[in-house]
């Protein structure tokens, strides 16, 4: 008689970690809390992880490249990406147009890669529409609104009316955080980014995100059965 094969052995434990369906990283925050700085800390160092690079109708900024940080695009584009189902969601912000572009998203998390988004409030809470179990949503603060001020003037982008402006936008922003959900202060930048950086790695760890841990379990279940019988 031929010996049963071992039924671990049909799912292996590469297998668990190829099988994984991506996870979609949302960082957002009130404009100055160090979002963006974070989001770079965790592409350059955080394997498996890529960035969701949205379109924007928004001027480029000094030290931005096309097609890095964004791609920039004129308004008429924008349009034509929105109406022909190309955009995953999109929102207006600060008086430009941003958006998520759907083709890259899909295939990302489909094979199991991890996706970074810097998108605003309203962009965030049209993903949870349509993909809630996808999306791990942290919402970035600063220590305080002084050091929120400091931090855009220091950042020497913006002029002093449209820093005044981005602040309007966080009041009714910061009303939000509820809906994230994890919530991260960035004070020191080093201990945010290991906050940040934690629960990308925990949640990488979520069983839903396996269709093959099911089976790779049962199946040494059915092994330590065998070794017991
Ligand atoms: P403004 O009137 O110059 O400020 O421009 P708007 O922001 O109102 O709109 C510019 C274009 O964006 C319009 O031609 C609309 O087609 C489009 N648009 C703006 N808001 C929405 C929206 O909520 N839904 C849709 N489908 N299109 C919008
Ligand atoms: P956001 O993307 O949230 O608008 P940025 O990442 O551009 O913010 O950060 C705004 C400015 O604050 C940048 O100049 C950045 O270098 C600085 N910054 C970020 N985090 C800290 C921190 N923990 N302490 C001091 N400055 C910071
Ligand atoms: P900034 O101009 O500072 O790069 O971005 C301004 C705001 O737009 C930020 O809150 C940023 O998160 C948001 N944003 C950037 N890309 C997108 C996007 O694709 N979709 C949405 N909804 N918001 C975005």
């Amino acid at each position: 008689e031929t010996p049963k094969p071992k039924a671990a052995t049909l799912v292996t434990a590469d297998q668990v970690d190829a099988q994984r369906r991506g996870l979609m990283l949302v960082l957002s925050s009130p404009s100055g809390a160090g979002k963006s700085t974070i989001a770079r800390m965790l592409l350059e160092r955080e394997k498996g992880l890529e960035l969701s690079i949205s379109v924007t109708t928004r001027p480029r900024r000094s030290y931005e490249e096309d097609g890095v940080h964004y791609h920039f695009v004129s308004q008429e584009r924008f349009f034509e990406m929105r109406d022909g189902g190309e955009l995953l969601e999109w929102a207006e912000v600060h008086g430009n147009y941003y958006a998520t572009p759907r083709a890259p998203v899909e295939s990302a998390i489909e094979s199991g890669r991890d996706i970074l988004f810097d998108i605003d409030i309203k962009g965030t809470f049209q993903l949870y529409e349509k993909m809630r179990e996808d999306v791990v949503s942290i919402f970035v603060l600063p220590p305080s609104i002084e050091d929120m001020k400091k931090r855009l003037k220091g950042r020497g982008e913006d002029e002093d009316a449209v820093i005044l402006r981005r602040m309007e936008t966080a009041v009714g922003e910061m009303r939000h955080w509820v809906r994230y959900d994890y919530v991260v202060v960035n004070e020191v930048l080093d201990r945010a980014y290991e906050a940040v950086r934690s629960v990308l790695r925990a949640e990488r760890h979520k069983q839903a995100r396996s269709a093959a841990i099911g089976p790779f379990i049962e199946g040494m279940v059915s092994d330590l059965q065998d070794a017991l019988d």
